[in-house]
């Protein structure tokens, strides 16, 4: 096995890499040229079928079969131009990826190319293999996807994709983009009234979304070297290399111009599928880089965001390079989250969440601030349930990582004016009075946004002009936490405007009853802010004190995602039946004990395998070392003691090996999914993984370097 690892440091040493060029100078050239646009649309339709479908677009309504027969022929025209043979639904099942069945355009019954509008519609992919919570055993219901207009088609390799939802034929969710779609409009219905409390000229609002993607990049070959890299996407062992990333040397440095021309090459594939993906750089672990697209409505986003990461995954194949998006792919360094930044915008481009010179836009700014705390205040535990992965388990409140408790930063100009709001909101305003000049919300400083305080230990931090979710792990699909924290900002802002009317029905002046209740508000959700650093280990006890939830694991997250509490919410909303809760616990429930298991399982086979052997092989050399010096008559001491360390290591790890695979045994007897889940997670993961692991990375210190099968970390991290 050895002789992969060289293998492999051979293959690295001898690569090159190629200069990409892009099709034009001009982004605009290429951009969204892959994409049926609705520019393309007006271009390839009757003028009164296009106007049918963008106002369906707009309004979010259905499309008529008449008119899906027209989308469906000119789509296909235009696709069969660019070289498209087939197509297919394109949907995020809850397997974590992104699924496609290609069907050829091709009809051999008729010899000619058919597209239907029925095929745009409707598809039903063979999806008994996909995860369903026992959803569809329960209803005997088969599933089918349903074409989302209001995310474009686009082509994809010789495929025209068309965005679709995944739902059972008795109508529960079985994909994440359902859900998300009904808590976008939740939301939109919420925060139009209330906006609508400032200016009835607006009718709609859109939740929009920028993400920001970190991953590490690793070569292919060192990669494949890796059993556990390969199989669960992290390793499970490795020495902490003498320089990983104290020197801080990484982030913002200078792109290293191998992965420079995969990022290029990337970005320009991206682009031609119209994510307009604009940032790039290195992150702050050796290795480590982000890429981040401008906001787009939270949709879109959450469809480019999905597409993105396949993009990326295929182009790094051709640059010999291995894209992780796992949270914590390696220990000792940072992991990678996928900062959800949003923010809510009128259909009349105003920015809920951007403050301004002008006071009464200011109060809503701050009507939208203050329940954004609010409904985090009273929806931690949703928060954190929505973030929730075997995976991100190692950015939230694990060993190295930050507190998994839920706050909120604001910076300390806003905190200031909150506190003053909160402190001056009882003084007695009279017919004539400047009351924002007497509450002291006259004028906020309009450039928040370049404040100095950014806090990037924060969870959830307002930065200028949208909330930034942090939390979120790199390789999840942001829709679920999306989902949640529209749903609980639609909850938040319908008992706002409950509250507001039911005072101005008792005649108090609409612009006193919102400052009045705003000032409860802050009050009541003051101890979710925190302005210090979230990764200390102080703000973990000061949280406790304060009665934040600090939940740090998945088994225990989900417990909040199907509460009462919970189920309620979600029916309320109309986002979610608590059956499809309960069976989308299932699934992550399954899901997590399957990541665990597979860990586990690699670990022994790691060790076993490949670790011990080599270590066995080691003492034999040593032993023999050891006896020719005895001949000699010399002190063979040291020798001795090396032995023994090795073989106390070895020893080690294969009992411990041995007793966790009879407790897997013995878990997976036990039929309730909950039960299971949590125990895999104390008495597999918490009890056996990091003493297996401390005794293999002992071994890799002591085993000579040359009979090592596995690339070191050194080697990952900084070969390229
Ligand atoms: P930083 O790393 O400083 O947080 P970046 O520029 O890397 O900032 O990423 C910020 C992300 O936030 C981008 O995707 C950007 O388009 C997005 N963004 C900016 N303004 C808004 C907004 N109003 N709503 C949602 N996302 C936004
Ligand atoms: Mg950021």
């Amino acid at each position: 096995m050895a002789h992969l690892r060289f293998n492999a440091l051979d293959i690295v040493s001898k690569r090159t890499t190629d200069r990409i060029e892009a099709p034009s100078n001009k982004i605009s050239d290429y951009f969204a040229q892959d994409v049926f646009t609705l520019d393309q649309m007006k271009a390839t339709l009757a003028p009164d079928v296009f106007k049918k479908v963008s106002s369906a677009i707009d309004k979010g309504k259905k499309i008529d079969m008449e008119t899906a027969d027209q989308i469906a022929s000119a789509v296909k025209a235009w696709a069969i131009t660019k070289g498209v043979t087939h197509y297919t639904h394109w949907f995020q099942p809850l397997t974590g990826s992104t699924a496609e069945k290609h069907d050829s355009f091709f009809n051999a019954q008729k010899g000619i190319e058919v597209f239907a509008g029925s095929m745009l519609v409707q598809q039903e992919p063979d999806a008994s293999s996909f995860p369903n919570g026992g959803l569809r055993t329960t209803f005997e219901a088969r599933g089918y996807t349903a074409w989302d207009p209001s995310s474009p088609m686009f082509i994809f390799g010789r495929t025209l994709c068309i965005p679709t939802i995944f739902v059972a034929y008795t109508g529960e969710a079985l994909d994440h983009k359902a859900p998300l779609l009904k808590a976008v409009e939740a939301v939109d219905q919420a925060a139009t009234k209330v906006v609508q409390l400032f200016d009835r000229n607006v009718n709609r609002v859109n939740a929009s979304l920028g993400c920001e993607q970190e991953y590490f990049v690793v070569d292919k070959a060192l990669f494949n070297a890796r059993p556990d890299l390969l199989m669960s996407g992290r390793t499970l062992f490795g020495h902490n290399p003498a320089r990983g990333q104290q020197l801080d040397d990484h982030y913002f440095g200078s792109i290293p111009s191998r992965i420079y021309n995969y990022m290029k090459d990337f970005e320009i594939e991206c682009l031609k599928l119209g994510i307009p993906i604009s940032t790039r750089h290195n992150e702050v672990a050796p290795s480590q880089f982000e890429a981040a697209p401008l906001f787009e409505d939270i949709n879109v986003a959450t469809d480019h965001n999905s597409l993105m990461m396949d993009v990326m995954r295929r182009v790094a194949a051709r640059h010999d390079l291995e894209v992780l998006f796992h949270e914590k792919p390696f220990a000792g360094l940072n992991g990678s989250g996928k900062h959800n930044n949003w923010s809510l915008i009128t259909n009349t481009g105003v920015n809920l969440f951007q403050p301004s010179n002008s006071a009464r836009e200011n109060l809503l700014f701050l009507v939208f601030l203050v329940n954004t705390i609010k409904a985090v205040a009273e929806n931690g535990d949703l928060l954190r349930a929505s973030i929730a992965s075997a995976s991100n388990d190692h950015r939230l409140g694990a060993n190295e990582a930050p507190p998994a408790v839920m706050s909120v930063f604001i910076g300390s100009q806003l905190t200031a004016v909150l506190d003053e709001l909160e402190e001056k909101g009882n003084i007695k305003i009279d017919k004539g009075d400047n009351m924002y000049m007497k509450l002291g919300i006259d004028k906020i400083p309009q450039i928040i946004l370049d404040n100095t305080d950014r806090n990037r230990t924060s969870p959830f931090a307002f930065t200028g002009n949208k909330f930034e979710f942090r939390a979120v792990g790199s390789d999840q699909n942001v829709a679920q936490p999306m989902s949640i924290l529209n749903l609980i900002m639609a909850e938040q802002l319908n008992e706002f405007h409950k509250e507001v009317k039911a005072e101005m029905q008792k005649g108090t002046d609409k612009k006193i009853a919102i400052v009045n209740i705003l000032r409860k508000y802050i009050k009541d959700s003051k101890k979710v802010r925190f302005e210090g650093d979230g990764y200390s280990a102080d703000w973990e006890k000061e949280a406790e004190k304060r009665g934040l939830p600090n939940v740090k694991n998945t088994p225990r997250a989900l417990e909040s995602f199907v509460s009462e509490k919970s189920k309620k919410l979600f029916a309320k909303h109309n986002v979610m039946t608590p059956e499809e809760l309960e069976a989308r616990n299932e699934i992550y429930l399954e899901n997590y004990i399957m990541k665990i298991q597979i860990e586990s399982r690699l670990m022994g086979d790691i060790a076993l395998n490949q670790i011990i052997p080599t270590a066995v092989k080691y003492q034999n050399t040593l032993a023999q070392n050891a006896k020719n010096l005895s001949a000699l008559k010399l002190d063979n001491s040291e020798i001795l003691k090396n032995i023994e360390l090795i073989s106390g290591y070895t020893k080690d790890l294969r009992s411990m090996v041995h007793e966790m695979i009879e407790k897997r045994k013995e878990l997976n007897q036990i039929d309730d999914t909950t039960l299971r889940a949590a125990k895999y997670c104390d008495e597999v993961k918490e009890t056996y993984f990091d003493k297996i692991r401390y005794a293999a990375d002992k071994l890799e210190l002591y085993v000579d370097d040359e009979l090592w099968p596995l690339p070191k970390y050194r080697e990952l991290l900084f070969l390229r």
